[in-house]
């Protein structure tokens, strides 16, 4: 059975109307040993005599003291991490995922990320600490949302552009009002037009399963390797 740490809330941040970040310190242990890209099991919300369970992919880059969820409110587990007060502790397992979305020793000299929604959170984590690693690799970041609205850390990945001239980032929207200047539609709609060849890349896609299985298709159609391919998917919609 896995082994179940304590952590204690320390900071909580609205991000949007329905996305929060909750900044967590370790109790017990005193300290844990993850990378970027990893997630840990979250206990939450007692549900019929039982603990409600859930992944969450850590949004910050690696500490061992602390961690940082980011979270969508959609149902119980959600909306019971949104609620947590400070000093408020949790009990989770982890950290899991080693090796299915943390940066591979050798990747390619161009790294490619996709997310939806809070798929922002394994790629925010990832950013924060390879950019200044590897300044001599490229690495492009398109994050799918619905609305305006729906944006938030802007200013750190703006910071982390501005700082790291190897990275750059665009924001697509599926429902754009007129005056917005960015890219508009569904993350595998624009793929073509910004991604000119996927073979000789490496690829990170984290969040909705249907964005993901879509941008795959078309990755792999186009010469993109399997094994180049690292996936997080949150959750599967329900077909139309
Ligand atoms: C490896 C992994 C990492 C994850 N990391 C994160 C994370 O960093 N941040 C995060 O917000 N979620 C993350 N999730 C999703 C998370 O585990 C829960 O499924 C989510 O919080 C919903 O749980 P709930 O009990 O609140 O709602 P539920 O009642 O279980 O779900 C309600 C509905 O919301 C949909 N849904 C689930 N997650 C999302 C989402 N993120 N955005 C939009 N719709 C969603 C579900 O398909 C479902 O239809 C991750 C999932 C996995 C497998």
């Amino acid at each position: 059975m896995a082994a179940t740490l304590t952590a204690r809330v320390i900071s909580r941040v609205v991000k949007t109307p329905d996305v929060v970040q909750v900044d967590f310190e370790m109790v017990d242990p005193a300290e844990i040993r993850y990378e970027s890209g990893q997630f840990i099991i979250l206990h939450t919300v007692e549900q019929n005599g039982k603990t409600v369970k859930r992944s969450y992919s850590i949004a910050s880059p690696p500490d061992p003291r602390r961690f940082s969820l980011c979270v969508k409110i959609v149902g119980p587990a959600s909306r019971f991490i949104a609620n947590l007060n400070l000093q408020d502790q949790v009990k989770f397992s982890g950290p899991w995922g080693m090796g299915k979305f943390t940066f591979p020793e050798m990747t390619e000299n161009e790294i490619v990320l996709l997310a939806s929604g809070t798929g922002l959170s394994p790629v925010m984590s990832i950013l924060q600490s390879k950019l200044p690693l590897h300044p001599e690799k490229k690495f492009r970041f398109l994050w799918g949302l619905k609305r305006e609205g729906d944006i938030y850390n802007r200013p750190e990945l703006d910071g982390l552009a501005a700082r790291h001239p190897c990275f750059s980032y665009q924001i697509v929207l599926s429902d754009a009002p007129p005056e917005w200047r960015g890219k508009r539609g569904m993350l595998s709609e624009v793929l073509p037009s910004e991604i000119d060849s996927p073979a000789g890349k490496e690829f990170f896609m984290a969040g909705n399963g249907a964005m993901i299985a879509a941008v795959e298709t078309y990755l792999r159609a186009h010469g993109a390797l399997p094994e180049k391919i690292h996936k997080e998917i949150f959750f599967c919609p329900p077909p139309d």
